[in-house]
């Protein structure tokens, strides 16, 4: 339900944009989720279509894009983490406890769907 939730509050977002843009319709949405927020994104991509119906995401392809966890090591600088290794550097071990990137949940881009012609 957590994804759900979360797929709501991204098609919120993207309504407001397309409503700017003149009430356009979206084809396809990307979103970069952090490795490191709680967000699966098997989860999300599951949970989009139904919470996208009546809205102008209906039918939009959702992209979920993976951004890595970087930590930094006070050695060895940025350092990529491991998930299952925690906030630790993956070279010395030395606890990385400021996450410089992989928890951001954001909406990437929307890509508009081709405006319908009107039958004459
Ligand atoms: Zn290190």
């Amino acid at each position: 339900m957590h994804e759900a939730s979360i797929a709501l509050s991204l098609i919120d977002v993207a309504s407001e944009v397309l409503r700017e843009n003149g009430g356009a319709r979206a084809s396809a949405l990307t979103v970069r989720v952090g490795a490191w927020s709680s967000v699966v994104p098997e989860a999300l991509t599951a949970a989009f279509p139904a919470c996208a119906q009546g809205t102008p995401l209906e039918g939009a392809h959702l992209n979920v894009v993976t951004v890595p966890g970087v930590g930094e090591c006070p050695t060895h600088g940025p350092v990529t983490l491991d998930v299952r290794r925690g906030l630790r550097c993956p070279a010395c071990g030395a606890p990385t406890p400021t996450l410089v990137q992989g928890d951001e949940l954001e909406l990437d881009e929307i890509e508009l769907a081709e405006p319908q012609l009107e039958e004459s």
